[in-house]
């Protein structure tokens, strides 16, 4: 019995923990004896076959219960090598272990021991190397710790080991099921069909059988969604609280029929589809929370432009936030492109500009510097964000809340929401609160980080999602072509070619009949890593300096990287754009937000050191605009012919859309190696498969149902308890 009384209690109270673990347990966030019991295992192995030597050395791995008949230890150059003679009823074997004296104190001649590892030859002599091996209790195999069962792996830190782990949460085995507590109803449980949480964390640590894994893995993964879908469902609830002014009411449908035949073209179907979704949230007097996500050039301009219009024509007022100062210009040149005909008005707000006041009704545009205006119209009925993931949570409900709101509560934010569970009973909070405090606008966000289905369920959740999949008409796609190693050459020089030719071609005398193209340009991009920024460098100014001088002798080549300042980065591409250079040597780190329209050809050396999302959002950079454009991916030395890295590229090269490339590098590297979890809002899951949407949708509902019938402090109560 160990002296653990309660969950909250520090690890060190576990025997056998003591300030010098518990300093390193710490470090992989451990700290007391729940964090211990909720540090489940990454894997397992099935070590409670035993086999005899003889199978040992026909099948050349495995494990076997053997008496040892010597030890002996030897020193064999800078090995110290501890070897053991083992034996059974059916043969004889030898095990040796290198650099591992401590050995000879717990494996001791005439004991009875279970050893589990493979054989390896070597000078024609066959030894067991390195075997994990425990002590065989005869007491029975419930008391085996480490072999002679379903042995657990656990992520540890250097100097603990899962062993160490395993023998420390032995100590508690007697203890978790009185320990843990289920925060969870069992009705709820039998609904669900799920196992209680203390047999669950027992059956993680202790199982019997690959059964008890499966359904305690079932049960910690509906915890972990749960505490996901009861985020969801607050912020679902604290919107449908809220009211908004109804936009789309009767006879908008000629003013918009007008507007739609003043475009040159026609909307695609996806188009039409998100343009429907708006129009049906937009009817409502509850807030729309709806993600637009399509591809660059998929054309969500033109719909965030149609629901601006409805909103001014109502009576209302639009803002459109974006990211950076060139993106709210191009917005407010296009919006103005549509909109002024029909005398809208709308301002442009950046950095250091200033609204002029005004009684009518329009749509401002403007970067962050929207959230520091003091003159903001009252009556704000939709706010458009661009890009929404490049401002800061806060950032975006303050536009939605304070500046709007005229002072009312920010029940939307998340953050708000968790603050007022804290106090305990939001419901009741909200119930006193007068509908006029309860005021918000409507929502639309943009982006064009294709997001796939399945974890738009995850990261936004609680918004509606239209997604633009087809391009607009007339595009011609991307040639994208995978280059091994091999042919790097090859292919810069084609590329020098093709760039050398456009420019000669580009004045020629039937230039009149306006069918000859421009001259073209290049990017050639080099990945840049962190961790050895310097090499990069040195490798992107070295390349500037062989290919200006070699392959691309003939044309005018820049080069910017992370080290040079921002003033001169945008000097050197508004050059760029100007036409001065012919082909921009870049790494990585530098953005390129200005459309550059006569870039043709994106290069990307050692491309499968980059993610694929990353990829697309390179190839993006060209192709905007009615000329053929080229994509190369050059693999890196690295690269193994048949290797799955390889196979992304290929993958990639024969595919276009954004939203196909990152479903197939989510499946391939996974949710953590793709968005990187920490800045994506993904939470980090240890149970739970990110892309099981069907049990994350069951653990919504379930959320719903517990929203509807527990108090607020209740509900807190019971997330404090889930397994995370
Ligand atoms: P993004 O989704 O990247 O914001 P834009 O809205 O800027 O894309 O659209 C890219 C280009 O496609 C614009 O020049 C726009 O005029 C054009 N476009 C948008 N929709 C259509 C369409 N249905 N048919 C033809 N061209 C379109
Ligand atoms: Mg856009």
């Amino acid at each position: 019995m160990s002296k653990v009384s309660s969950l909250e209690d520090s690890v060190q109270k576990v025997p056998l923990i003591g300030p010098k673990y518990a300093e390193k347990l710490s470090k992989i966030g451990v700290s007391t004896v729940r964090d211990l019991l909720f540090h489940i295992p990454f894997r397992y192995k099935d070590t409670s076959e035993v086999i005899t030597i003889e199978e040992l050395k026909n099948e050349g791995a495995g494990m076997i219960l053997a008496a040892v008949d010597s030890v002996s230890t030897r020193r064999a150059g800078r090995y110290l090598i501890v070897q053991a003679s083992l034996s059974d009823e059916t043969g004889t074997v030898n095990a040796v272990w290198f650099n591992q004296p401590y050995i000879t104190k717990s494996l001791k001649k005439g004991g009875f021991f279970m050893f589990e590892g493979k054989m390896r030859t070597k000078k024609g002599y066959s030894s067991l190397s390195s075997p994990a091996f425990e002590k065989y209790e005869e007491k029975g195999k419930d008391n085996q710790v480490h072999l002679g069962r379903i042995t657990p792996y656990y992520e540890s830190t250097a100097g603990m080991s899962s062993k160490w782990i395993r023998s420390r949460l032995n100590f508690l085995k007697k203890e978790i099921i009185d320990l843990v507590e289920d925060p969870l109803p069992d009705d709820l449980c039998k609904k669900f069909n799920l196992e209680s949480l203390p047999v669950a964390i027992f059956k993680i640590h202790f199982p019997e059988s690959w059964e008890d894994i499966e359904s305690a893995r079932k049960r910690l993964a509906f915890d972990e969604f749960l505490r996901l879908g009861l985020k969801i469902e607050k912020k679902k609830l604290a919107i449908l609280r809220r009211e908004a002014p109804r936009i789309v009411e009767d006879g908008y449908e000629n003013k918009l029929q007008d507007f739609l035949k003043s475009l040159k073209f026609t909307l695609t179907l996806d188009q039409e589809r998100a343009v429907t979704d708006i129009l049906t949230d937009l009817s409502k007097f509850s807030p729309m929370n709806r993600l637009l996500n399509g591809d660059v050039g998929s054309g969500k301009t033109i719909v965030a432009v149609i629901a601006c219009y409805l909103t001014v024509l109502s009576g209302h007022d639009a803002l459109v936030m974006a990211p950076t100062t060139i993106l709210a210009r191009q917005h407010f040149s296009k919006f103005s492109d549509y909109l002024e005909k029909f005398g809208i008005k709308i301002q442009l707000l950046t950095s250091g500009e200033i609204l002029e006041p005004t009684s009518e009704n329009e749509i401002i545009i403007g970067t962050h510097a929207l959230l520091h205006e003091e003159f903001l119209p009252e009556d704000v009925g939709l706010v458009v964000v661009d890009e929404q993931h490049r401002f800061g949570v806060l950032q975006r409900e303050h536009l939605l809340n304070n500046k709007i709101n005229n002072g009312g509560d920010d029940t939307f934010s998340q953050e708000s929401v968790d603050f007022q569970d804290d106090k305990g009973g939001r419901k009741d909070d909200l119930e006193n609160d007068s509908r006029a405090d309860l005021k918000m606008p409507h929502y639309l966000s943009m982006t064009a980080t294709p997001i796939p289905r399945t974890l738009t369920h995850v990261l936004y959740g609680d918004s509606s999602v239209s997604q633009i999949k087809m391009m607009p008409p007339g595009r011609i796609p991307v040639e994208t072509h995978y280059v091994p190693k091999k042919k790097r050459g090859n292919c810069l020089k084609w590329v020098a070619d093709y760039i050398y030719d456009s420019k000669k071609d580009s004045g020629k005398a039937d230039n009149k009949a306006g069918n000859v193209n421009p001259p073209q340009q290049a990017f050639i991009i080099f990945p840049l890593v962190e961790e050895s920024e310097k090499i990069d460098l040195k490798s992107a100014v070295k390349q500037f300096d062989t290919l200006s001088k070699g392959v691309f002798k003939k044309l005018n080549v820049a080069l910017v990287h992370g080290r040079i300042k921002q003033e001169e980065k945008d000097e050197i591409l508004r050059e760029f754009k100007d036409g001065k250079y012919d082909v921009l040597i870049s790494t990585s780190v530098v953005e390129v937000g200005i459309d550059i329209p006569n870039a043709t050809i994106m290069v990307i050396d050692d491309a499968d050191r980059f993610g694929l999302a990353q990829l697309h959002q390179f190839r993006g950079r060209v192709g905007r605009n009615m000329m053929q454009a080229y994509c190369y991916v050059i693999a890196s030395n690295n690269l193994e012919k048949g290797s799955q890295a390889e196979e992304r590229l290929k993958y990639f090269s024969s595919h276009n859309s954004g939203f196909e490339v990152a479903e197939f590098d989510l499946e391939s590297r996974g949710p953590g190696e793709v968005y990187g979890l920490a800045q994506s809002g993904i939470p980090d899951l240890k149970a739970a498969d990110i892309t099981d949407i069907d049990s994350l949708l069951l653990a919504r509902e379930a959320a719903a149902g517990l929203l509807r019938t527990l108090s607020g402090g209740e509900i807190h109560h019971l997330e404090k308890g889930l397994f995370s």
